[in-house]
């Protein structure tokens, strides 16, 4: 079975004290396990998608626009990764196996060519990381289930700024979605 690692939204807009919509301390307080994670995903040569969101400042057309405060703006430093997996991610971003995908929607597969990019490779199951557990990384999970992928999602590396929101995911996943929790 060949796999991929959706590495969701792990940016400073989203993580960071200072960022513009942040999960704050439950989203460092995976930084080490997501970081480890996306590195054996690397080092094994399997395919790695950094998924990140983009919005545009002053977008009145974006539905997000009505829900939540500037996020993610092109050409800011809220949308680079945060902490050391901004570092693992330089070290590697020209690797072929590390694919920088820009996302505006919260599903990772909505607007984008990451079905393409998984179905040329033959990929089955998806494995995902990053924030936020209940708002991106279910949305993804959802299409994925739709779209007749495995999943599996690595508990240590999701969280969410609402932790009822992150529990009810995380047994959404594996009720509905058939997912492996790990
Ligand atoms: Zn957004």
């Amino acid at each position: 079975m060949k796999k991929a690692l959706i590495n969701i939204d792990y940016t400073f807009d989203f993580v960071a004290d200072a960022g513009a919509l942040t999960c704050g301390k439950p989203g460092q307080d995976i930084e080490q396990h997501i970081v480890s994670v996306t590195d054996e995903f690397i080092k094994k040569g399997d395919y790695v998608v950094f998924a990140v969101d983009q919005h545009e400042l002053n977008d009145e057309y974006h539905p997000e626009s009505k829900l939540f405060p500037p996020h993610n703006i092109t050409g800011t430093p809220g949308r680079d990764l945060f902490g050391k997996l901004n570092d693992l991610y330089e070290a590697h971003q020209n690797d072929g196996n590390v694919y920088w995908m820009d996302k505006t929607r919260y599903s990772a597969f909505a607007g984008t060519n990451l079905l393409s990019k998984l179905r040329e490779r033959g990929i089955t199951e998806v494995h995902i990381v990053g924030v936020c557990t209940d708002i991106c990384c279910l949305h993804t999970a959802v299409d994925a289930y739709n779209l007749g992928f495995e999943i599996v999602v690595h508990e240590k590396a999701v969280a969410s700024f609402n932790q009822a929101g992150h529990e009810w995911a995380l047994n959404h996943f594996k009720s509905c979605l058939n997912a492996k929790v790990i």
